[in-house]
């Protein structure tokens, strides 16, 4: 587009910046460019055994799990995910994952991953919403770490019983339940990265990956945007 008319468009039609309110310049995605150099990134990827990765231990046979941002209760990552799930704000997780996937890429123990799935949502609370966060998460990151993405290669299916109250063996034996997924992606599958928007206990994702495994070997490994800390 000419600049002009971007100018005349941006004068007409300001957008502000996601993390602080501020409006954007018109070259400026979601974040102005001072919260982006300010981002409370987590870094650690290139850490095994992180704390992530052990929430899965003796649960759900992850191979690696990181997650891009520190989220403490009244900071900058806790306001972007507000504003990317209940505020509309789409482009606030496309670009998160934008920055997430070039960080995941230039590690070299995260090269191996061909394909990309968002932990589904419930059908009803994606109508709801509009959309899928974690998909915005996942599109971004595809298009870094230049990886497929498919955003219903795992489903969640309408009877959803709550996970938290259940035995660990009722958990295993209702996974099949809670989530369908497409063989014929997962059929090509040899590492998939699982994306989710905050992690916090991993029961979710742990049935994801449980789900998955009763029928593929795949590896899978665990992505989140955000993590809370204290
Ligand atoms: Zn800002």
């Amino acid at each position: 587009m000419n600049p002009y008319v971007k100018d005349f468009f941006h004068l007409s039609f300001p957008r502000y910046c996601a993390g602080c309110e501020k409006p954007l310049y018109f070259t400026e995605k979601a974040l102005c460019v001072h919260c982006l150099l300010a981002l409370p990134r987590a870094r650690m990827h290139h850490e095994r055994e992180n704390a992530i990765e052990k929430l899965f231990w003796g649960k759900a046979n992850v191979e690696m799990a990181t997650a891009f941002l520190r989220m403490s209760r009244k900071g900058m990552a806790h306001r972007l995910i507000h504003e990317l799930k209940y505020d509309g704000n789409k482009a606030v997780g496309v670009q998160l994952g934008k920055l997430f996937g070039a960080e995941l890429s230039r590690a070299p123990e995260w090269k191996n991953i061909d394909l990309i799935v968002p932990v589904p949502l419930h059908p009803l609370k994606e109508l709801e919403r509009g959309y899928n966060q974690s998909a915005m998460i996942a599109m971004g990151m595809s298009d870094t770490m230049r990886v497929k993405w498919r955003a219903h290669a795992l489903k969640r299916n309408v009877h959803t019983a709550s996970q938290t109250r259940r035995s660990r063996w009722e958990r295993w034996q209702n996974v099949n339940d809670i989530f369908s997924l497409d063989r014929e992606i997962f059929n090509k599958t040899s590492h998939c990265l699982l994306v989710d928007d905050v992690i916090t206990t991993g029961a979710t994702i742990e049935a994801c990956v449980n789900a998955v495994h009763q029928h593929f070997e795949c590896k899978i490994s665990v992505a989140s945007l955000a993590r809370p800390v204290r």
